[in-house]
């Protein structure tokens, strides 16, 4: 081989991944137009180079697309059922409602308990749908006659509620940020 061809070809690499200056670019270039041998060399370097970058992203794929796709299903399974808790405890909530202490203790812990529930189907977007689930729990309720409350009991009742749920939110996020900063 000759010593141009040796170096031209020690620099290929470089070449190919547009690292050397313009002059030795074109001077590269003209010896490639010039030397069939070297060209060769430079198509087959490209062709390799190609495969690799196919080969890697198609067992990234394969690695990557079953487990992402199975932990969306599983997220999307997992806020799914958190939903259906939430709007089940809401209700239980509301229709425990009959304004007895004994009731309120009782809703101490589930609506917090909601408020976590609702945290993992809606994240912190919970914190507005949760009240207005609640707002349309309390008009069904009273709808279906199945509070035994006056309106301003069920209101003032909700507001008690509300309070819970946030908080119930507020430890979900606070936990869930402490998890995610691990
Ligand atoms: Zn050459």
């Amino acid at each position: 081989m000759k010593t141009e061809c040796c170096v031209i070809r020690d620099l290929l690499p470089l070449y190919a991944e547009d690292l050397v200056s313009a002059e030795t670019a074109d001077v590269i270039r003209l010896h490639l137009h010039e030397c069939p041998d070297c060209d060769k060399e430079y198509l087959y370097m490209q062709d390799m180079e190609k495969r690799r970058a196919e080969l890697v992203q198609k067992t990234d794929d394969n690695d990557i697309k079953p487990f992402k796709k199975m932990m969306k299903k599983a997220n999307r399974t997992l806020s799914a059922m958190c939903f259906a808790l939430t709007v089940m405890l809401l209700f239980l909530g509301v229709v425990k409602s009959d304004g007895a202490n004994a009731m309120l203790m009782y809703n101490a812990v589930i609506m917090p308990v909601c408020g976590v529930c609702g945290y993992v189907a809606f994240r912190m977007k919970a914190v507005i749908v949760l009240p207005l689930l609640l707002l349309l729990t309390d008009g069904l309720a009273y709808a279906f006659d199945v509070l035994p409350e006056t309106v301003n009991m069920i209101l003032w009742l909700s507001g008690i509620y509300c309070i819970f749920i946030l908080a119930g939110i507020l430890i979900a996020a606070l936990f869930h940020y402490a998890l995610r900063k691990e």
